[in-house]
């Protein structure tokens, strides 16, 4: 049952803070309180959906009490903050089903000669850098990406001049046979799109610039009237847009970006996920309203927790709604390399897996055409999932938070009476790595503790900020290779956990390893041959009938590893975790979970870091999850290593490295993206806990650096602009100095600290 307010006010309820606009409460669900934990809202609450049948009223308010049109979904029972009986509130839909991936129904939008939406491929694109005016090498640009295989690409349009060039490049390319639909990315210009709309195929808008000013990050009061006649605004300069996108047949991206929402929506919703779905609403209703409906949405972000967040709120409203627009995916600003693939994976992945999504573009600072690999093998990782339909049987979903991040902190190892070793530390609170070891890297023991990277002293390890937590044995070494043994031992004594499974442990015995069972082992009481102290690992798969599951209740766990064999292919590791999960939940089990995944030998180290991204980090946006432990022969130590950090810096639980975000670059780029980043990289990569933005225009770039702690932007041609947060405090600096400025800046803030020396 739900609740909507009828005081009509369209904004904003002050009484229970209720969202009237979408017909949603918000995740941040201040005026009710949640009377059940059981069901997961306990400081935070989902959300609920609202369908009318009669009226209530009360001392300040109506409320129109409906039923539930969600059939199936979970119900929460909320109590008023003020006074009055429980409220009980069905959880929002987002996605077509919970334990598999079943794709989004879509309409089909259509832009020029190719179709996106779910009766169709998951699109695919990326953005020109050169400068738009430069009509030969753009051209070239397009016509190499449209070879590496992409569906669309985006030119950056910021003025008259290169409105004109867009002719000329459209031309240029029809006469050199390459049809593959232009879209012009538009701030701040509306005469600009109305141009443009003549000759490429899609408009991409930003609702938080297209018809506002450049947002202040004021807090500013608005009353309705104001907020009123900023809306009749919208639709006065956006709506002749809509007519010529009409009257063209092309298509159109609101594409709402965290970080540059406008003052008005970010006074009212702050700068959050629902801040972006009322943005973007706002341009969808007057579509709407002028029958247009070729249009996709986008809510990108350079944070995949907040992107997911975002996406999920957009499709939830759009289910309430009964729209059924596409989605093109990002996670913006995402970086290079890895990590720029990594927090792609993971918030991209983590959609595609929930069965939304219809285009996507993997954004990173290098050249387009590399945008494009990354992006296929997401693409197949989502068509795999989805043809599939990779899942788990039926599951009742109760704990799990959708629009809000709400961490399951399993309980970390504590000391035992009795124990010989410190166990306290074979875990991190802020997520674990585990790596697999084998008996050859034991025959150098140095080596190894570098590999792990401990710091050496004399030859001793000790543990580091990014020093790997556990291990898992792949063989014991026999119990005369004394050397060996040591060399474990000195891991033991500095608390790193040592993981040997059953049958190795039984016959070669490593004094004080933590030992992984499987719930056969446990269920045949094959374990009980080890000494009562002994610390066991748990291997799950997470689809295991609920009876297998029960001994759980009955043992003393120190981790759950919990994997799937790779090969699975119509059982889905996100959806078989999210059922063990929930298992654990409803019994009070907070075994702490490693998600294990081993990939099979030869695997492309690109498809392993989308797959770990796109599966553990799945999972770990959501909160779930206390480490990773990926094995996979034949790959480097180092490479699996830095790619584990890497997803869980990626999901914001652990910082071992600075954090960057760094724009792709486009045609309005001021400096040389890729080499600047490389230089600034090289110099400051090591102060975890810091994030730096390299944007390369001021246009969006101090929109768009989101979260980052200092900034450096483009400013004019040669010249850069520093940030520290949203304010600038340093103009116009010669770019040769300005790696120097950045840096002092840094130390200004109390947030350097020396590189560590070599060792
Ligand atoms: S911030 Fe970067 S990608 Fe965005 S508009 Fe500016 S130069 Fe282009």
């Amino acid at each position: 049952m739900n609740f909507q307010c009828a005081c009509q006010n369209y904004f904003r309820c002050s009484y229970f803070n209720l969202d009237m606009a979408t017909g949603t409460f918000p995740a941040s669900f201040s005026g009710l309180k949640s009377r059940d934990y059981q069901l997961g809202f306990a400081a935070n609450v989902d959300i609920g959906k609202f369908s009318y049948t009669r009226r209530v009223i009360s001392p300040r308010m109506k409320f129109v009490v409906i039923k539930n049109s969600n059939q199936g979904s979970d119900i929460a029972e909320l109590q008023p903050a003020s006074s009055g009986g429980p409220l009980l509130v069905p959880r929002q839909k987002y996605c077509d089903s919970l334990n598999k991936t079943v794709r989004r129904k879509t309409r089909t939008v259509m832009v020029g000669n190719v179709a996106i939406g779910s009766d169709h491929p998951l699109r695919i694109q990326t953005m020109t850098t050169t400068d738009t005016k430069d009509v030969a090498a753009t051209v070239a640009q397009v016509m190499g990406i449209a070879d590496s295989g992409a569906d669309i690409v985006r030119i950056t349009v910021q003025g008259k001049k290169e409105a004109d060039a867009c002719f000329e490049i459209k031309n240029s390319l029809v006469q050199k046979n390459y049809n593959i639909p232009l879209v012009a990315d538009i701030h701040f210009a509306p005469s600009v799109a109305l141009r443009v709309a003549e000759c490429f195929e899609k408009i991409r808008v930003n609702p938080g610039n297209f018809a506002d000013r450049r947002a202040q990050f004021e807090k500013l009061e608005y009353t309705e009237e104001d907020y009123q006649k900023e809306l009749e605004h919208i639709e006065a300069v956006f709506a002749p847009l809509v007519e010529k996108c009409k009257q063209y047949g092309r298509a159109m991206r609101i594409g709402t970006n965290h970080g540059s929402l406008s003052d008005r929506i970010m006074s009212y919703y702050g700068d959050s996920p629902r801040g972006m779905v009322e943005s973007a609403f706002e341009f969808a209703r007057v579509c709407r309203r002028l029958d247009y409906h070729n249009f996709v949405f986008s809510m990108k972000a350079s944070n995949p927790v907040v992107m997911v967040q975002a996406y999920r709120l957009l499709v939830a409203e759009m289910y309430v709604q009964g729209w059924d627009y596409p989605l093109h995916l990002g996670v913006t600003e995402a970086g290079e390399g890895e990590d720029g693939r990594m927090k792609s994976a993971i918030g991209i992945g983590t959609l595609l897996q929930d069965g939304l999504g219809d285009t996507i573009r993997v954004s990173l600072t290098e050249p387009p055409e590399e945008e494009i690999d990354p992006c296929r093998r997401l693409a197949n990782l989502g068509k795999r999932a989805a043809e599939f339909q990779q899942g788990v049987t039926p599951f009742e979903e109760k704990h799990r938070h959708y629009f809000d991040f709400q961490r399951r902190s399993g309980q970390l190892p504590i000391q035992k009476e009795g124990d010989e070793v410190d166990y306290r530390g074979v875990l991190h609170r802020d997520g674990s790595v585990l790596m697999s070891v084998s008996l050859d890297q034991l025959k150098t023991p140095e080596l190894l503790y570098k590999s792990l990277a401990a710091k050496l002293v004399v030859g001793m390890p000790f543990k580091d900020l990014a020093t790997v937590d556990s291990i898992l044995l792949t063989e014991l070494p026999p119990v005369d290779d004394i050397d060996a043994r040591l060399a474990l031992k000195r891991l033991i004594d500095i608390s790193m956990g040592v993981i040997a499974r059953l049958s190795e442990q039984l016959t070669k015995p490593l004094p004080n390893a933590i030992v992984l069972v499987n719930l056969k082992e446990l269920s045949t009481g094959a374990y009980k041959l080890l000494p009562e102290i002994t610390r066991l690992a748990v291997s799950v798969r997470g689809d295991e009938p609920y009876e297998e599951l029960e001994i759980l209740k009955d043992i003393d766990v120190t981790m759950i590893l919990h994997g799937l064999p790779y090969s699975e292919v119509k059982i889905s590791r996100l959806h078989a975790a999210r059922r063990l999960f929930e298992y654990l939940a409803d019994h009070a089990l907070n075994f702490p979970v490693i998600h294990h995944i081993q990939f099979p030998t030869g695997m492309h180290r690109d498809d392993l870091v989308i797959f770990a991204g796109a599966n553990a980090g799945a999972l770990l946006v959501d909160g779930l999850g206390d480490g990773i432990l990926l094995e996979a022969l034949g790959h480097d130590f180092d490479f699996l290593r830095n790619t584990s950090f890497n997803l869980l810096q990626g999901c914001r639980m652990r910082n071992t490295k600075t954090e960057y975000v760094s724009c792709p670059s486009c045609g309005r780029t001021l400096f040389d993206l890729q080499d600047i980043s490389a230089k600034i990289r090289e110099k400051t990569s090591h102060l975890p806990g810091v994030s730096i933005a390299i944007m390369g225009c001021i246009v969006n770039g101090p929109g768009e650096m989101a979260d980052a702690d200092f900034g450096y932007v483009g400013g004019a041609p040669g010249k850069i602009d520093l940030y520290v947060g949203k304010t600038v405090v340093k103009r116009g600096i010669a770019m040769e100095h300005a790696t120097d400025a950045l840096i002092q800046l840094i130390k200004d803030n109390g947030r350097w600290v020396d590189p560590p020396a070599e060792e």
